[in-house]
């Protein structure tokens, strides 16, 4: 560090030296990109239409301060006024948002690990103290299960709970009741991030009239295919929307992100339910195919996604299955040492032929 730097960074905040730049599993493009969740089923026509429609002067306007028309639309969609709506460049920047609206600096904020990579980055971002409780393992090695430890996560008594249902990396669906009985005995909020609500077929948008303390989050990113534009949302009570909308500011959606949301809410419908079947489907048969390779265990998963641990006696460790892969074109996201878990290789369901390209690159274990 040259001195210059070191006396720029003694001016910087303490708790930022501590917290990773998000790195994400981008090395360079490869031709199979199974490594972030998004739709591999293309884009969503009237989105796309939409866009293309816009004039290039709209690049030289801010967009509205709050984007009105999304919010009126995603509130219709949900069923909510649109008081409950408040919408972020992307479900991070609503997450963020929410943890420097809704917790005072040195506060706690509980989460299950593993979970969602940026969930302790944002907290530490926002002088928040991330507290991680352990998923409790059970099943067999086939068909491993994960629950949550209701009693551990309330007794953090923190001011914000998150969850996410299912749950990133796992795929783990949490059941309704567990959500209901834990945004029922939180002392403070309950964040239930539900990028891939879509693919588990239950979202706890229902039962937001009774649970006054918890906060969906939900995005465009995963099923709705426009990760690109960056648009995510929070629906909660307007009390709590207002606060996290303070911590965003205006213009964070931009006047390319609008009206295309816009356009796929009211027309794209269709064609988003025809993509989720399909990932629904590819889903089911990868976790199969990857039983019938063995040496994989698979969690079960209710999202868009596999997670699937190597048995390290029989298998090549996972940097060295992502190696492989990535020299076959395929790009995977690897964890090398999940909580309780292991090093463990998360793959984006596609159309079957991708996947089937990914199945024959895939290691054969020895035999036990
Ligand atoms: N939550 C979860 C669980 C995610 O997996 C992701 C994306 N990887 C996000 C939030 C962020 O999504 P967005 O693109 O809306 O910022």
């Amino acid at each position: 560090m040259t001195r210059t730097t070191a006396a720029v960074m003694a001016s910087g905040r303490d708790a930022y030296r501590e917290i990773p730049l998000y790195s994400g599993a981008h090395g360079p493009a490869l031709p199979i990109d199974l490594s972030d969740n998004t739709n591999q089923w293309g884009v969503p026509p009237a989105a796309a239409r939409a866009l293309a429609s816009l004039s290039p002067a709209t690049m030289a306007r801010y967009p509205a301060a709050y984007a009105p028309a999304l919010s009126e639309a995603i509130a219709a969609s949900a069923g909510v006024a649109a008081d409950m709506v408040v919408t972020g460049c992307g479900s991070d920047q609503v997450l963020d948002c929410a943890f420097r609206a809704l917790a005072d600096p040195g506060s706690r904020v509980a989460h299950l690990a593993p979970t969602f990579v940026m969930v302790p980055s944002a907290a530490h971002a926002n002088s928040l103290q991330p507290v991680a409780i352990p998923w409790r393992a059970g099943g067999s090695p086939d068909t491993p299960e994960l629950a949550v430890d209701e009693e551990a996560l309330l007794a953090v008594d923190a001011k914000i709970i998150y969850l996410c249902s299912p749950n990133n990396p796992t795929g783990t669906f949490i059941p309704p009741a567990v959500i209901e009985r834990i945004a029922a005995g939180a002392s403070g909020v309950v964040i239930l991030d539900e990028a891939y609500a879509e693919f588990g077929g239950w979202s706890a948008v229902s039962i937001l009239r009774r649970a006054p303390r918890l906060i969906v989050m939900r995005t465009f990113s995963k099923a709705f295919g426009l990760a690109g534009l960056r648009i995510g949302y929070a629906l909660a009570q307007p009390a709590i929307v207002r606060e996290i909308a303070k911590a965003r500011g205006p213009y964070a959606l931009s006047a390319f992100a609008e009206p295309a949301a816009v356009a796929a809410l009211g027309e794209d419908m269709d064609w988003v339910r025809e993509k989720v079947g399909l990932a629904i489907e590819a889903r089911e048969r990868l976790a199969a195919a990857l039983r019938e390779i063995g040496g994989y265990r698979v969690y079960p998963s209710a999202a868009n996604f596999v997670m699937a641990v190597p048995d390290v006696r029989r298998l090549p460790d996972v940097m060295a299955i992502a190696a492989n892969l990535r020299s076959a074109g395929i790009a995977v996201r690897t964890f090398s040492d999940l909580p309780g878990i292991g090093g463990a290789l998360r793959i984006t369901v596609a159309p079957w032929p991708l996947m089937s390209r990914l199945i024959d690159a895939l290691p054969r274990p020895d035999r036990p």
